[in-house]
């Protein structure tokens, strides 16, 4: 897909559609592929049966994306991963309020609230971390396996409810219907569903320490007001994969804002990060960059947010200014006008195809509807406008959002 496709992966039936920011050079990013392709199971044979249950999809698909990540890559690198996911769950909840209504894997979509705000980290991480709950309940991951297939097979070609899964999942485990594990106090299915906040249950990441401790040290060296050059120079990274330099970078974020001067010196010591082209690195780099206000590498933000749209990368990077310096705030402000598409002329040609994704109000800011006109009083008005659900490849933006036209 364009560069602004604004997801990592989207996975149609039969054809993935993937973001360029995934060909880092490296196949380091190869774990979005490895999730589309989980998704031909969870999400397209069995699918949610609205998107309130959207953690369906996502958490069962983060969980076989990582089972076949320990079969391919080992344990070790697999929980490294794992806790970015987890790092990225705990800064969309301190970001959010754990609290906040959509931080439940039940979401009720309502009046009110952007359907966009329900695609976070919570169905994806909160999700696998409901699924390994339950695999942890059975003990043994060939049974939990078995039942993951049985578990399609009961349901392919359907779209089920929370219910119909957990349900499935008593009765093949009957012992564990026995002891009612549905209702132990603290990790109630009902709580898992329907209480936002952090997960009750995390699964086990430290089979990944061998390569996480040795990141979180060289991360504290970095915190010191007198840098001990010679331990971090000891460290050698360069033989590092790209999730534990982001791992390592993660927790420098944690740590900062760094005493003055740290953020430099890091730059200088580390040009294989932040002069980095994958964008997971580029992400952590301007996290880094914003939060201690390092205002001589603002440029990078501007640079790699001008260069993709992705939400995962994009949505943290303009949290990050708005939360910080004015300059950073202005910042955020000339990127955003940088990169919106430019306010429109209406398109000059005798026929216009329209698609509409719920933006009535371009219309109305444009002068070509009036408030109280539908659409179908809007084609009555300009007979000529036709509208598709289809963008294609050469169109004009109406507006900042929404609407699209092209001439026929
Ligand atoms: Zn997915």
């Amino acid at each position: 897909m364009p560069p602004s496709f604004p997801f990592g992966g989207m996975e149609n039936p039969c054809l993935t559609f993937v973001t360029p920011c995934l060909l880092a050079g490296d196949r380091s990013l190869a774990d979005v592929i490895i999730h589309e392709i989980s998704h031909s199971w969870f999400g397209n044979l069995v699918t949610n049966a609205n998107w309130g249950e959207f953690w369906l999809n996502e958490g069962f698909t983060m969980y076989a994306q990582r089972r076949i990540s320990t079969v391919l890559f080992g344990s070790a690198y697999t929980c490294l991963e794992a806790a970015t996911g987890r790092a990225l769950l705990r800064q969309h909840m301190d970001i959010t309020g754990e609290e906040h209504p959509l931080n439940k894997l039940r979401v009720k979509i309502e009046p009110g609230v952007d359907p966009d705000d329900t695609y976070n980290e919570t169905p994806y991480e909160k999700g696998f971390c409901f699924v390994s709950y339950l695999a942890h309940l059975v003990g043994d991951q060939d049974q939990f396996d078995n039942f993951l297939k049985a578990y399609v097979n009961e349901f392919k070609f359907q779209s089920i409810l929370a219910e119909d899964f957990l349900e499935f999942y008593l009765e093949y485990f009957p012992e564990l219907k026995k002891k009612n594990v549905e209702s132990l106090p603290g990790f109630e299915f009902d709580r898992w569903l329907n209480t936002p906040g952090w997960p009750p249950y995390l699964p086990d990441l430290s089979p990944g320490d061998s390569l996480m401790k040795p990141a979180e040290e060289l991360a504290q060296l970095w915190v010191a007001k007198e840098l001990d050059m010679k331990a971090i120079e000891a460290v050698a990274i360069s033989a590092w994969k790209t999730y534990q330099l982001v791992y390592f970078l993660d927790k420098i974020l944690q740590k900062s804002p760094l005493p003055p001067g740290n953020v430099e010196t890091l730059r200088e010591t580390y040009p294989k990060i932040s002069d980095s082209q994958n964008a997971e690195l580029r992400l952590r780099w301007g996290q880094i960059v914003l939060k201690n206000d390092h205002q001589e590498d603002f440029w990078k933000v501007k640079a790699f947010l001008q260069s993709q749209g992705k939400q995962k990368y994009t949505l943290p990077l303009y949290h990050a200014m708005m939360a910080g310096s004015e300059v950073a705030q202005t910042l955020a402000k000339e990127t955003f006008i940088a990169t919106a598409p430019p306010t429109p002329a209406p398109p000059q040609c005798s026929q216009l195809r329209l698609t509409d994704r719920g933006a009535q109000g371009q219309l109305e800011a444009l002068g070509l509807a009036s408030a109280s006109s539908d659409f179908a009083g809007f084609q009555n008005t300009v007979p000529k406008f036709q509208f598709s659900s289809q963008i294609p490849e050469v169109y004009t933006p109406l507006g900042k959002s929404g609407l699209w036209a092209w001439c026929l």
